[in-house]
């Protein structure tokens, strides 16, 4: 999982701030059992990468 400015404790959601089991993998359970979790790493995941492709215009 590549690092972010924005995500600077990958011991906790960035989302909920709810601690994670472990770093990285513990959030793959935590999106698991948090659909509202999931859905706002989606919405963050596709800005990121639409940012990087369209020349960081975001
Ligand atoms: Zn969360």
């Amino acid at each position: 999982m590549a690092a972010t400015d924005s995500w600077n404790d990958p011991e906790r959601c960035p989302f909920c701030g709810e601690a994670l089991a472990s770093p990285g993998a513990g959030f793959v359970d935590h999106t698991a059992e948090n659909p509202d979790c999931a859905t706002k790493f989606e919405t963050w995941r596709d800005r990121v990468d639409g940012d990087v492709r369209g020349g960081w215009g975001g």
